[in-house]
């Protein structure tokens, strides 16, 4: 087979997810056979340096051998079983050292299988917690301007990207949004610390006034992705903490995208010194390999749960709930961790490939080059119409996958990328950039 034997089967069949698939009529769609390390090999012999760790989850790249050892392992023991009424160890396990991760702190694991529905998950935990406790009015969420927590309703309605949005926007529960301190939109003349104070300054007075209403204030700590990898700083979320305490409201850190040290630590979290009420994982929990999402919770949640009343439970449940293989990927992950010093590891060849992007950096069409920890995103000015998709077209070209959102162009690479990839992954996005700007 080639590659055009499966493009025209797989636009014919499959409904291919965010996307406008007539497009394809002009932009490319790439037939993969299959993958190692930090690269894609399609069926005319191409390969694609991943830069963007295929959305975001296969952290340590492709077949990762030992995680494929582990879920091989697995497959031959337990595949899958119900989770209500039976247990098994690949879930207590992962729960136990997904926690001891968090000092111990959020000690109880609820399973689903994606992003979307942990974010559904600790919505209804959330508003039932209130409830449970007697405060039956706390039923609204706040959110951060530019937020992205899933698709699905109950997510979308925490979610603020227009163009996930707009479409649906009657089907969804109004919510509250408040700023984020992103530099980007700093006023004239203000310091980062004084945007902060402004921004933490809109979330007070919100709190104080409708905290009797509002069960708890969501969060992508230090990286929002989807809305376009804006970064702001830790300070904001140990100020957040604050308020969450003082004003009654939960905190619900949605880690899905930053946690297991995309940021630079392991939870994103603890560069705010801060643990958050929930606490929201998937996409590279499982290195990519299997669908697998966590809701991490505090003592204080799961006591105002336990009860002789049924209807005083968490009731919600996924077929999936805790699957042994995806829980076994996920273990596998983490022994990865445990073996090597990962984040030591991620801050050298960081800081290779800043050196390599001054260039880029220089660029006058490049702005507001940033980074934290193993994310990098700029944008690009004048871009001009289709930018997105045309960057995507011209990086292929060379080799190289990437994914910009509008003029938004970022990486956010597998942990296992030698020099020689990091040289190839900055060097082929100037070229394709070149390429964009002088068609
Ligand atoms: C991807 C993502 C989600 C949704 O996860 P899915 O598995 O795609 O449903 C939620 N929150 C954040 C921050 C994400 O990046």
């Amino acid at each position: 087979m080639s590659n055009r034997d499966w493009v025209g089967r797989s636009l014919a069949a499959v409904w291919h997810p965010c996307t406008q698939i007539q497009r394809h009529e002009r932009f490319p769609l790439v037939p993969l056979a299959r993958g190692e390390g930090a690269w894609l090999f399609d069926y005319d012999g191409r390969r694609y340096l991943d830069a963007v760790s295929s959305w975001w989850v296969n952290l340590f790249g492709h077949c990762q051998p030992k995680i494929v050892a582990a879920v091989n392992e697995q497959l031959g023991r337990l595949e899958h079983a119900m989770l209500a009424g039976f247990a098994h160890a690949p879930a207590v396990e992962l729960a136990e050292r997904l926690s001891a991760r968090c000092e111990g702190r959020l000690g109880h694991a609820f399973f689903a299988s994606d992003g979307a529905s942990a974010t559904e998950i600790a919505l209804k935990m959330a508003f039932h917690y209130w409830r449970n406790r007697g405060h039956e009015g706390k039923h609204r969420y706040v959110s951060l301007a530019g937020s992205y927590h899933g698709e699905t309703l109950g997510a979308l309605s925490v979610t603020d990207v227009a163009l996930f949005r707009d479409q649906y926007a009657p089907l969804l529960r109004p919510g509250m949004q408040v700023p984020v301190p992103d530099p980007r939109y700093a006023l004239p003349g203000e310091t980062a610390e004084a945007q902060t104070a402004r921004c933490l300054r809109t979330l007070e007075e919100l709190f104080a006034r409708d905290h009797a209403e509002i069960a708890a204030l969501i969060v992508e700590p230090l990286v929002q992705g989807a809305g376009g990898m804006a970064m702001y700083s830790p300070a904001y979320l140990s100020g957040a903490r604050s308020l969450c305490d003082r004003f009654d409201v939960l905190l619900i850190a949605d880690e899905i995208a930053v946690g297991f040290g995309r940021t630079g630590s392991f939870y994103a979290c603890q560069q705010a010194g801060i643990w958050p009420d929930l606490m929201l994982l998937s996409k590279g929990i499982t290195g990519g390999f299997l669908p697998l999402s966590v809701v991490l919770a505090t003592d204080d949640i799961f006591r105002a749960f336990y009860d002789t009343d049924v209807a005083r439970g968490f009731l919600h449940s996924h077929s999936y709930s805790g699957n042994p293989l995806a829980c076994r990927a996920a273990l596998a992950t983490l022994d990865l961790f445990a073996e090597r010093d990962v984040l030591a590891d991620n801050a050298r060849i960081g800081a290779h490939i800043d050196e390599r992007a001054r260039a880029l950096r220089a660029r006058a069409d490049v702005r507001h080059f940033r980074r934290c920890g193993m994310i990098w995103a700029f944008e690009v000015d004048s871009a001009g119409p289709d930018f997105a998709q045309r960057l995507f077209a011209a990086a292929l070209e060379q080799s190289l996958l990437l994914r910009p959102m509008a003029n938004t162009v970022y990486w956010m690479p597998p942990y296992v990328l030698s020099e020689a990839d990091a040289d190839h992954m900055v060097d082929a996005t100037c070229r394709a950039l070149d390429r964009v700007a002088s068609p």
